[in-house]
């Protein structure tokens, strides 16, 4: 069904000159993001500039092929995955950066590299403040439709903080602007935050505004150890309690450190302990570092340090760096989530996590945001044992349902796609529910764009993620 309506989609666009691809080679690469599940789309439509969006959408709609928005598909969620068929958009094509300097805006397409977006900012003395890890490989559109978070937004906040104004086409091709590049916008309710956050399934963004802020001239990277986890969530609290203002703020729990220890025996890391990464970035960045270390001098048993230079900065980063690609000494596949806790239930849900982990005979290595209670929590298991999967999937079922109970979140910053649908309704209440869907009917009545996602509880029947394949960023 899809087949044939994404086939009539693909001719008449193909004669308008939107550039399609049919190859398996092209189709693969467009089928799959970051958690390795993959699903071929029918075939994969290139908008080379903002009007080609409007122009493959308004053809998609006619006969109803279903639609999904890629970027650049570092998306944690399988958002960009077609489970649906039909065909996958791709905006990364439409990737300008132009710096206001005077007002602090940049404006940018779609497909812009998050990290390109920063050194344009860079050039002019500024900065794009949200920094995901993957910034150098991820889309502001996919960044926008995520609303993704990074180190930074300790004290920076996510992206939806430094949206000032997007412009994006509804399902049937129209044109809409949200906002406006103005630093005040009081008319009416901003469409704009419909879009952020919702993954592509009301819009596709072509363009935004972007708000930049002066690059801080200083930066004081300092690092602490800790005796077992939980006086690394002391220290989190006696850091939250203090006037401190991290830019950055990152846990690494007792399993976390001990793969990177051994994996980098260099670091000379203390057998046993969990660790706290911070740097400051304030015109009293020195003094902040210095705070931070006296403050936590007892706690840390001493090992409390500031960086001197960059070249120690770096050497302090590289044990958060090392920490995701050292956790594959615990076993060679991983699931993981990033879950959002309230600071005063972390020990309480750390307590549940572990045993969950020993229970069901699983590693349970976790790092995070711990100024904003975002935590990375993991299952390491056997990519060959089926059995260590299926107790990692209802493990994980376990330790999300306990975050949403003690009034935390599914998701931080990855979203929903397609496969977190089915804790939405743990997460929301039906009447919630029930707005999100009266929404998505309301700017895409024929349900083709991410039809599969967010607000349907998706269908992957035996979908698994592919094994061995080596994207970008690994
Ligand atoms: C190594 C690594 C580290 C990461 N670290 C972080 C992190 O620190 N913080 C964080 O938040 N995330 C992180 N991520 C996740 C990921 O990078 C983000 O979710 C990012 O925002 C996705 O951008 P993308 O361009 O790759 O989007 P894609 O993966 O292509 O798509 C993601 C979703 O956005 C939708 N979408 C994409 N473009 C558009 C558009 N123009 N209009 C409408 N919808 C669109 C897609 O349909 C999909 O639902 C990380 C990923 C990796 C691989």
């Amino acid at each position: 069904m899809s087949q044939n309506s994404s086939a009539k989609t693909a001719a008449e666009l193909s004669a308008t000159g939107i550039r399609i691809s049919v190859s398996e080679s092209e189709r693969f690469a467009a089928s799959l993001d970051n958690t390795r599940y993959s699903a071929l789309p029918d075939c994969v439509a290139h908008a080379e500039k903002p009007e080609d969006i409007g122009r493959i959408l308004r053809v998609a709609h006619k006969n109803a092929t279903p639609v999904t928005v890629r970027g650049r598909g570092t998306g944690c969620a399988a958002g960009c995955v077609p489970f649906c068929g039909g065909i996958v958009l791709d905006v990364s094509a439409i990737d300008f950066i132009e710096i206001d300097a005077a007002a602090r805006v940049a404006h940018v397409g779609a497909g812009a590299v998050t990290a390109d977006i920063d050194a344009a900012a860079r050039k002019f003395g500024l900065m794009y403040a949200p920094d995901p890890s993957s910034h150098k490989y991820s889309s502001i559109g996919g960044n926008i439709a995520c609303n993704a978070g990074g180190l930074r937004a300790a004290k920076y906040g996510v992206t939806r903080e430094h949206v000032l104004a997007l412009s994006a086409f509804l399902a049937d091709g129209t044109r809409i602007k949200c906002g406006l590049p103005l630093r005040k916008f009081s008319a009416g309710p901003n469409l704009r935050d419909f879009f952020i956050g919702s993954e592509g399934t009301l819009g596709v963004v072509c363009e935004a505004w972007l708000k930049l802020l002066p690059a801080p001239e200083k930066k004081r990277a300092a690092l602490a150890y800790f005796d077992g986890d939980s006086a690394g969530f002391e220290a989190v609290e006696k850091i939250m309690l203090s006037p401190l203002q991290p830019a950055v703020l990152e846990f690494m729990d007792v399993e976390t450190v001990a793969c990177v220890r051994a994996r980098e025996p260099s670091f000379k890391i203390p057998c046993g302990s969990c660790a706290l990464l911070a740097e400051f970035d304030s015109a009293d960045a020195d003094a902040e570092a210095s705070l931070f270390i006296s403050l936590l001098r007892e706690l840390s048993n001493g090992t409390a340090r500031a960086a001197k230079d960059d070249a120690e900065a770096e050497e302090l980063w590289r044990v958060r760096r090392s920490a995701s690609p050292a956790m594959y000494g615990l076993g060679n596949a991983k699931l993981n989530q990033d879950i959002v806790l309230p600071l005063e239930k972390t020990r309480e849900f750390f307590k549940f996590f572990k045993q969950l982990g020993n229970g069901i005979g699983l590693p349970t290595p976790v790092f995070g945001h711990a100024a904003d209670g975002n935590y990375h929590i993991h299952f390491m298991y056997d990519a060959n044992d089926e059995g260590a999967r299926s107790r990692a999937l209802e493990g994980m079922r376990a330790a999300i349902e306990k975050a949403i109970e003690m009034g935390g979140a599914v998701s931080g910053e990855h979203g929903i796609g397609a496969l977190k649908s089915k804790y939405m309704a743990i997460q929301h209440g039906e009447a919630e529910l029930k707005l999100m869907r009266a929404i998505k009917r309301a700017f895409d009545p024929k349900n083709i764009l991410n039809p599969d996602k967010v607000y349907t509880v998706a269908d992957l029947p035996n979908a698994a993620p592919l094994k061995g394949v080596k994207l970008p960023w690994d």
